[in-house]
């Protein structure tokens, strides 16, 4: 039978990838879901590189993810008089949101609504801190605790406050509209800092495509349940996470996210600086190589490339290295004995039960695979959410919906059209089971689907049969 790989891969396109070659490469590599990031490129950059990813997709037969990752409320520096301030240590400076004389720029009112005594300010990927000691809605003045020269429209991290700014910047308004007009499957938000945050940006996408909240502010951990909650999925975004943060806090930070998204059953990507240093090698550090299988060994659905494959040397092989490491760790009983985690009270809901016990089913009979009809994909996700293990195939009745199964664990998406009732179920599992390698005729498979068929939110079936053929 073919070996078969839980946790996902995430690949960053960009000048590095972005010819069907690359693309195609990085997905037989191991690559699941391929991240247009909204900060870098021009519309017609990521349109072009989605029109790869689908061709791609086309070629090799399988359903394969597009991400689209918008920039978010970064805060930066105005711009500056004479074009840099050379700032000593302990100094006093005075910020304004229009840089009168003598003062520093920082076009943000929101920061003055909400900075206070104690508030810090880091600049520039915290290479600059300030901390405030008053503000007013006019100015803020400040000390400075570590100085060096200060560049205009360097990026501005203000800890100890929630901005009362919207998550979404008309740029991100418009990237949005764009990314939804091309069709792209997962939506990630970035600087999410409370639930409605996800809400509002759920009212805009209206069920076009699936939602992940980055978690790289302190305050979104403070709140970080009710996030979880209203995303269908959460990155742990770790690069800015440890500007926001101290870097000693993040590795604690990202033990809480994923234990808080395993516990509701939601996907976790970890992301950043995973194997930073094949950006410039082919072989990874031995500490990145830990890195990943950190978090695969602690149950994330995904790990994520940045620039290791949107600008590095080594694409293709940064993502045969996860994969590599992520066959390892699931090779080791150890992983599957320590996957198993407390889920949320046990609802009143068919569809969680029903997974549940494909759980117990998998440990029980050792199927050949678990095959889900899922008309909405969420029974694909609950599935998912349960980690049995047995390969699992999701049958989705688009390829929308078969497109954003792509991302969580354990989960292999196929388009099965014009399934009418139980036997369909059956015999196309069966066919599918065979081709995908993954069993064979007289073997066991354990299926699920909601009858009536074709209704999102019926699950209510789940039966042992045989692989036909
Ligand atoms: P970014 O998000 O790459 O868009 O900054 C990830 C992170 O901050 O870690
Ligand atoms: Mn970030």
């Amino acid at each position: 039978m073919r070996e078969y790989r839980f946790a996902k891969i995430i690949a960053t396109l960009g000048p590095a990838s972005s010819d069907v070659g690359t693309i195609r490469a990085l997905a037989e590599a191991g690559a699941n879901v391929f991240r247009l990031n909204f900060s870098h490129g021009t519309h017609d950059e990521h349109r072009a590189r989605l029109d790869a990813i689908r061709a791609v997709e086309t070629d090799l037969g399988r359903p394969l993810a597009a991400l689209a990752d918008l920039q978010g409320p970064k805060l930066r520096i105005g711009q500056l008089e004479g074009g840099s301030i050379d700032l000593a240590e302990d100094q006093e400076i005075i910020l304004t949101p229009e840089g009168a004389e003598g003062t520093i720029a920082l076009p943000h009112p929101e920061i003055f609504a909400a900075a206070r005594a104690g508030v810090v300010l880091l600049v520039d990927d915290g290479k600059l801190r300030f901390d405030v000691v008053t503000a007013t809605p006019e100015r803020i003045v400040a000390r400075t605790v570590v100085a060096g020269r200060l560049l205009p429209r360097k990026g501005v991290s203000v800890i100890g406050a929630t901005l009362p700014v919207s998550a979404l910047t008309p740029k991100d308004r418009a990237d949005l509209a764009f990314a939804l007009s091309i069709g792209v499957d997962w939506i990630a938000l970035s600087f999410v800092q409370r639930p409605e945050d996800v809400i509002e940006l759920r009212d805009l996408v209206g069920g076009r495509a699936r939602i992940m909240a980055k978690i790289e502010k302190p305050s979104a951990l403070d709140c970080l349940e009710a996030i979880v909650e209203k995303a269908d999925a959460l990155m742990v975004a770790r690069g800015d996470l440890g500007v926001e943060m101290p870097p000693e806090v993040v590795p604690r930070m990202q033990r809480r996210i994923l234990s808080v998204c395993r516990q509701f059953g939601r996907p976790v990507v970890v992301a950043t600086q995973m194997l930073e240093s094949m950006i410039t090698a082919p072989t990874p550090t031995r500490a990145e190589v830990s890195d990943v299988a950190t978090a695969v060994y602690a149950g994330a659905d995904a790990v994520m490339l940045s620039a290791e494959s949107a600008a590095g040397r080594y694409p293709v092989q940064a993502v045969a290295m996860m994969a590599s490491i992520i066959r390892d760790v699931e090779a080791d009983e150890e992983f599957w004995s320590g996957l198993r985690v407390k889920r949320g009270e046990a609802r009143a809901d068919v569809s969680a039960v029903i997974c549940a016990a494909l759980r117990e089913a998998a440990v029980a009979l050792q199927p050949a695979a678990i095959v889900a009809y899922t008309t909405s994909g969420n029974t694909g996700f609950r599935a998912a959410a349960e980690r049995p293990r047995a390969p699992l195939l999701c049958l989705a009745p688009t390829l929308e919906v078969a497109r954003r199964l792509c991302l969580p664990w354990g989960l292999c998406p196929r388009v099965a059209a014009g399934v009418g009732g139980m036997s369909d179920v059956v015999h196309v599992a069966s066919r599918l089971v065979r081709e995908e390698g993954l069993g064979e005729p007289g073997q066991t498979m354990a299926l699920t689907a909601g009858q009536p068929f074709g209704v999102a939110g019926t699950t209510n079936v789940l039966r042992i049969e045989r692989i036909d053929g």
